[in-house]
């Protein structure tokens, strides 16, 4: 105890989000129903200022729509959603400042690379020469220097990926939200994948929230692990603790063990 205030707190395990960093993301009892059934039931999460969280589930365990509701994407019944502090539900999607990746990372397919990450500070209003600056030093940091002119069809799937990422971290979000961002990608591509987004990451204070089935790619993204099944949160904690003490045969059996 009272070791969470340094900066990779959210990596010791802190419980509650990492003491001693804001809390960038707070879900409290948060309840969506969707044509009347229930989606996701009594919701309760925080995620620090530049911690990553994983929730992992099973096909229409509620993923996707958690994540839009966070977006303001998909209708809120019941409970809370704070950025920075600030209560979002009365908020339209584009003033929350999150930035949501899907599948199939919507770049625009006329624009240049260069084109595509400009596009959000551009619109924000940043002068061309400054957003071009801020993109290009981005781009280096993931090694996307050689692809700024390309348009998107030019690119493999990993660079549109790249691309993506590095685009959503340029508006400076609050939350970063990843919808199973690695599932398009064939398998060789994943692993180097999976480090790309902990290096767009790093150095952010965005409140990162990935959700993904797949178990292997949560243990490998997270500072701590959430499994949801049917709407509910079954656990929340470091992925080994999860791994090691899993909450129930539910979370034994979806992280693969024997139960
Ligand atoms: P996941 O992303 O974990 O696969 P989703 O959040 O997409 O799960 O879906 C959770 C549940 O909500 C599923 O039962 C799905 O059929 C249902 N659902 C998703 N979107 C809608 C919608 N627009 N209208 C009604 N039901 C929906
Ligand atoms: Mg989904």
């Amino acid at each position: 105890a009272g070791r969470g205030s340094g900066p990779r707190a959210g990596a010791q395990g802190a419980a509650a989000g990492g003491r001693g960093r804001a809390l960038m993301l707070e879900l409290h009892d948060l309840g969506v129903a969707l044509d009347g059934r229930p989606v996701l039931r009594g919701l309760t999460l925080s995620v620090a200022a530049g911690e990553r969280v994983v929730i992992a589930g099973p096909s229409g365990s509620g993923k996707s729509t958690l994540l839009r509701a966070i977006a303001g994407l998909s209708p809120v019944q019941s409970g809370e959603i704070r950025l920075d502090g600030r209560p979002v539900q009365a908020l339209p999607p584009g003033q929350r400042d999150v930035a949501m990746m899907f599948q199939s990372y919507a770049l625009f397919p006329h624009l240049s690379v260069l084109e595509n990450l400009c596009f959000g500070l551009r619109a924000r209003g940043m002068a061309r020469r400054d957003a071009e600056d801020r993109a290009r030093a981005a781009a280096h940091t993931l090694d996307l220097t050689p692809l700024l002119a390309r348009r998107p069809r030019e690119l493999s799937g990993g660079e549109r990926q790249r691309v993506a990422l590095t685009r959503a971290l340029l508006r400076e979000p609050k939350a970063l939200l990843l919808d199973e961002p690695l599932s398009s990608l064939d398998t060789q591509l994943r692993v180097r994948a999976r480090a790309e987004i902990l290096k767009a990451h790093a150095g952010s204070r965005a409140a990162m929230l990935l959700v993904t089935h797949d178990q292997s790619e949560a243990m490998a993204l997270a500072d701590r692990l959430g499994v949801l099944h049917e709407g509910r949160l079954l656990q929340l904690a470091p992925p080994r603790t999860v791994y090691a003490e899993p909450a129930n045969l539910f979370v034994a059996r979806f992280l693969g063990q024997p139960a």
